[in-house]
């Protein structure tokens, strides 16, 4: 039995076996289709892969060369030839045009070709080429897919552990079969992260080496809550955590059972609206069971994750409208395209930045993108009919993206005017607050909007200069940051000057001591993982607005986050004990 500790980011226990997702299941590729007209496409992005592969190839023997010698990087001469190989070339491209399949399935499906020929030879010579086709095939599937490989896939429940997980990775996922999921490298707020709440599953990252500790087939324990993980656990071990996984998941159906349909008002009767934040429609379930008041972030990127083309107005228009339609006469805001960051999409050709999360993103793409903004935004209007739906901006930094971004819908709006196409045009609109420049200027943002909807994700981010991905400098990101709690008081109190709702949607207001200080700094709106929702509603329940006014009149004193944090801690003890995480 062994116990690691690592970055806690969606609570819960899971108890059970381990799948390690390795680089050899980049061989394991799911069957995908294109089109016809698709296929030339397809052709030449197996082309370009192959290009790409033997660049790179070329280029680490002439460093191996130059490093050790000659000789030793003669080895890659192999991995060359092999990438040269016509035959395996005409028939990677004969499958993509006679099965209409991806590049990456058919180049799969004749590497593993090769395998089986290759392994049932009985020279021993030959059968060690088998480690160079793999390399080699790894590297050009790597290429191929931009990433760090094809998603794991389980024939039973298990427990994924990894490097790293992407979150296309992770939304390919099966999630009936994915019962927490493991990494050695990741931050708190990590996309990847988030994907675990939304799948109500426990998440631990920043577990250094840890897929060299663990091996498929083991059993672990992932503690979720606290961050710990137990390696073949013995029997009194499993049986005390099966104890708490169930106590875990009591707690929350009680919550869920006396709190559903309850408002998230203080003793005094100050209203919070508690809203959900969602990537999927498949969501809609969990998020009107925990009783969410709404959904306050849907993050469309998702449905543009994982496929060689771009969704279609009408498929976004479907699906935007059955959120809506279901919600109704809840609100809806929809977030348009936050591509970036921790987020690629491989129908997008978006080349790899130095500083992704600072680069070419969200609502700077598609204000250059102008053909791809437009066609979400006429589906968002398209879908406003259908309940109450507002829009938002991501990343805004600067009044000239929010007036473009505003200018490019009013356009939408006259086209589908003229189509005679219904829309609503008192459609709220909002800006997301998550750059400093933004809560900094929020003042003169407010004049172009109806709301604002603090993204404390990026803001902490931004604001404290700490990748959120980065398990390395987790210690430094600190939600209670006095200069967090600072700006958002500033964000708020520009907003409430001009009339404008101010609403939270990051990972931070899900922490109830948090809510209770968000509430108290005067905040409209916490939107967070739906099955968080009981727990924040609870807090707010157990106090008064003029407590929380004064909670969040003392943590502005404080020096340093830790005090800030500390003091939440007592104050949340004192309110609502049972909340407090043992
Ligand atoms: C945020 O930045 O706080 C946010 C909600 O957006 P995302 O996590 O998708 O970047
Ligand atoms: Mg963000």
């Amino acid at each position: 039995m062994e116990q690691l500790k690592g970055i806690p980011v969606s609570p819960g226990i899971a108890i059970g076996e381990v799948h390690v997702w390795q680089a050899e299941e980049a061989f394991n590729v799911s069957l995908r289709y294109v089109q016809e007209e698709d296929i030339p496409k397809e052709i030449t992005r197996f082309e370009d892969a192959l290009t790409r592969t033997r660049a790179e190839i070329l280029d680490i023997r002439k460093k191996i060369a130059r490093q050790i010698g000659r000789e030793s990087s003669d080895i890659f001469n192999a991995h060359l030839m092999i990438l040269e190989d016509r035959t395996l070339i005409e028939d990677v491209i004969a499958l993509i045009k006679g099965k209409k399949i991806i590049c990456e399935c058919a180049f799969a499906t004749v590497i593993q070709r090769y395998f089986t020929a290759f392994s049932q030879i009985d020279d021993e010579y030959l059968r060690e080429r088998i480690s160079d086709i793999k390399d080699v095939g790894r590297r050009l599937l790597k290429n191929l897919y931009g990433e760090k490989g094809a998603p794991p896939k389980f024939k039973q429940k298990g427990i994924v552990v990894a490097h790293d997980l992407s979150p296309s990775d992770t939304a390919m996922m099966d999630k009936d079969k994915v019962i927490a999921f493991i990494t050695e490298i990741g931050g708190p707020t990590s996309h990847t992260a988030i994907l675990g709440q939304s799948m109500e599953i426990p998440v631990v990252v920043g577990l250094d080496h840890v897929t060299s500790k663990i091996t498929t087939g083991d059993t672990i324990i992932v503690d979720g809550t606290h961050g710990i993980i137990i390696i073949s656990p013995d029997k009194e071990t499993i049986e005390e955590y099966a104890r708490l996984q169930k106590r875990f998941t009591d707690r929350i159906t009680q919550l869920d059972e006396k709190l559903r349909d309850l408002p998230a008002e203080t003793t005094d009767g100050h209203r919070i609206h508690v809203a959900a934040n969602i990537e999927f429609h498949d969501e809609l379930p969990s998020v009107i069971s925990h009783g969410a008041d709404g959904i306050g972030l849907y993050r469309t990127e998702y449905i543009y994750m994982n496929r060689l083309d771009l969704p279609s107005e009408e498929e976004q228009f479907q699906a935007y409208r059955q959120v809506v339609e279901k919600m109704d006469p809840q609100p809806v805001v929809i977030r348009t395209l936050d591509l970036g960051g921790d987020k690629f999409l491989s129908s997008l050709d978006v080349a790899r930045e130095m500083n992704p999360f600072l680069g070419w993103r969200a609502i700077r793409f598609c204000l250059t993108r102008v053909d791809v903004f437009k066609v979400q935004l006429r589906a968002i209007l398209r879908a406003s009919v259908y309940g109450r739906l507002k829009i938002m901006y991501p990343m805004i930094s600067n009044v000239y993206e929010l007036r473009r971004a505003n200018e490019i819908l009013e356009e939408c709006g006259a086209e589908l005017k003229k189509e005679g196409l219904p829309f609503n045009p008192d459609m709220e609109i909002g800006a997301m607050i998550e750059i400093p420049s933004a809560a900094i200027i929020s003042e003169i943002l407010a004049k172009e909007v109806q709301f604002f909807s603090i993204g404390t994700n990026d803001l902490i981010q931004y604001c404290l200069a700490v990748d959120r991905v980065n398990e390395k400098i987790a210690y430094l990101y600190e939600p209670t940051h006095p200069a967090i709690i600072k700006l958002i008081k500033l964000v708020v109190d520009n907003g409430h000057a001009q009339n404008r709702w101010v609403g939270t949607c990051g990972e931070m207001s899900a922490d109830p001591a948090i809510a209770i200080l968000l509430t108290g700094l005067g905040i409209d709106e916490i939107s967070t993982s739906p099955f968080v929702l009981p727990k924040v509603k609870k807090a707010i329940r157990s106090v008064s607005y003029q407590d929380c006014k004064r909670i969040a009149d003392r943590a502005l004193t404080f020096q340093t986050g830790e005090e800030v944090r500390k003091f939440l801690d007592e104050e949340l003890k004192r309110i609502a004990s049972d909340l407090v995480e043992e």
